[in-house]
């Protein structure tokens, strides 16, 4: 059990070999609904694999 609980890590998060895969997932995910803008995928500093997450700076409604 790791007690490193500080800085942004991305357990728990999926994530993806590579930035065609994480931009597929995008994709995907936008045409089940969710909105272009919202979402990126983002290269991972800690792990090295592709994430994809909600884009920061819009307020939800
Ligand atoms: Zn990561």
């Amino acid at each position: 059990v790791s007690t490193e609980t500080k800085g942004r890590k991305c357990d728990g998060k999926r994530g993806y070999s590579t930035r065609e895969i994480a931009l597929a997932v995008v994709k995907r995910l936008v045409e089940q609904g969710a909105a272009r803008g919202a979402l990126r995928a983002y290269a991972c500093e800690f792990c090295g694999c592709h994430h994809v997450g909600h884009r920061p700076g819009r307020r939800k409604p």
